[in-house]
């Protein structure tokens, strides 16, 4: 395999890189060089083929642009319709409402995971912020309990 010719010039030394740069400022050397090079690259190109090709400035607009405006929200990718998965559904409150702070019925500090966690007063999981309520675990038993809600 042959070596392709970014490799070859990191690996010189200082020293040798000087001479290289000296000899680039002849203008015979410099396009013997080039030539060889553009030889060079082009076995490399078809040996490599798309391997270690960056994205084009087109390419990446288009991306960026295909992207823009599809973080919050309904237009969030994640979103299919109502029926979004259970995790999904909890990176999105964490991302729109930040880690709950303290259990809203007991006054429990949120100090490590578990401790408080959002919790969907009515299990519709719907797509409302304002459904969500920071609770305790014990907490969400009891107000699930109250309110005959069982299934998660
Ligand atoms: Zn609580």
């Amino acid at each position: 395999m042959a070596l392709r010719p970014d490799v070859i010039k990191r690996n010189k030394s200082k020293k040798q890189r000087e001479s290289v740069k000296k000899s680039w400022q002849n203008k015979e050397i410099r396009e013997k060089r080039i030539e060889k090079m553009k030889k060079i690259t082009g076995e490399v190109k078809a040996t490599y083929g798309h391997l270690g090709k960056k994205h084009t400035e087109n390419t990446k607009q288009m991306i960026s642009k295909s992207r823009r405006g599809k973080t919050a929200n309904e237009n969030h990718p994640k979103w299919k319709g109502d029926g979004v998965s259970y995790s999904a559904l909890h990176i999105w409150i964490k991302r729109h409402k930040g880690k709950p702070k303290k259990c809203i019925k007991c006054g429990k500090i949120n100090k490590k995971k578990g401790d408080v966690h959002w919790s969907n007063i009515d299990h519709k999981y719907k797509r409302k912020l304002e459904d969500y309520k920071a609770l305790c675990p014990k907490c969400h038993k009891k107000w699930d309990l109250e309110h005959k809600l069982t299934k998660h």
